[in-house]
């Protein structure tokens, strides 16, 4: 299997050459597919696996397939949301983003705390289809009404077993709460325990389950 079997758009390949990529890893050929076709997927990975270009490049098509059929492309509301337990983990996982949607026109930012809202706060007016954050600094954001969750299509909830770990829950459960209901929805963990089956249940519709 190669990248370009997953007809995948020209901006992407090009970005993925770039980065020297030919072959998917395993959770990569089992993820893409699954995610381009709407399901929700938990999927069993460490780092290392190659998971973050797995739930990364099918949300960059799907966004770029609707955003080709939106009426309004002067409009940049968030469509997609990535939450990590640390701001080590949101850094590599926006410059992960960046990379692979380099050559489209859609925008991405990360958001931690332990650093100064207001360059968020500037950066999120510009308008911005992908949101990487961790959880608390996301739900300020909300609060000051500088990030607006309404219209999001896609969730990711990555190392979600960490999130667990540091007692991060309510703060899931209240971001959640914000979503539509209608959405696409990813869970990443790098254990099955019986807490991520229900967090799983929870939150996902009927998920399909990638071990690698
Ligand atoms: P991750 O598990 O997402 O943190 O990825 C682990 C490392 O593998 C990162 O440095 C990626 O840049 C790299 N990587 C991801 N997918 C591929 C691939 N298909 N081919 C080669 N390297 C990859």
């Amino acid at each position: 299997v190669r990248f370009a079997d997953f007809g995948l758009s020209p901006e992407i390949l090009r970005a993925l050459s770039d980065q020297g990529y030919v072959h998917p890893t395993p959770i990569q050929a089992a993820a893409i597919p699954m995610v381009l076709e709407g399901r929700d997927v938990m999927g069993a990975a460490q780092t290392g696996t190659g998971k973050t270009a797995g739930f990364s490049l099918p949300i960059i098509q799907l966004l770029l397939a609707h955003a080709n059929a939106s009426a309004s492309p002067a409009r940049h509301p968030v469509r997609a949301l990535i939450l990590t337990p640390t701001r080590e983990l949101a850094d590599q996982v926006a410059d992960n983003v960046k990379a692979y949607s380099k050559y489209t026109p859609l925008r991405s930012i990360v958001v931690f705390g332990g650093v100064d809202m207001a360059p968020q706060t500037t950066a999120l007016r510009g308008g911005i289809e992908i949101v990487i954050a961790t959880p608390g600094r996301l739900l300020d954001h909300v609060q000051q009404k500088t990030i607006n969750l309404s219209q999001v299509q896609m969730l990711v909830m990555d190392e979600a077993d960490r999130m667990l770990d540091m007692g991060f829950l309510p703060d899931l459960q209240r971001i959640i709460n914000l979503l539509p209901k209608d959405r696409q929805s990813l869970m990443f963990s790098a254990t099955f325990s019986t807490e991520i089956k229900k967090l799983a249940n929870t939150f996902l519709r009927n998920p399909l389950t990638i071990e690698v």
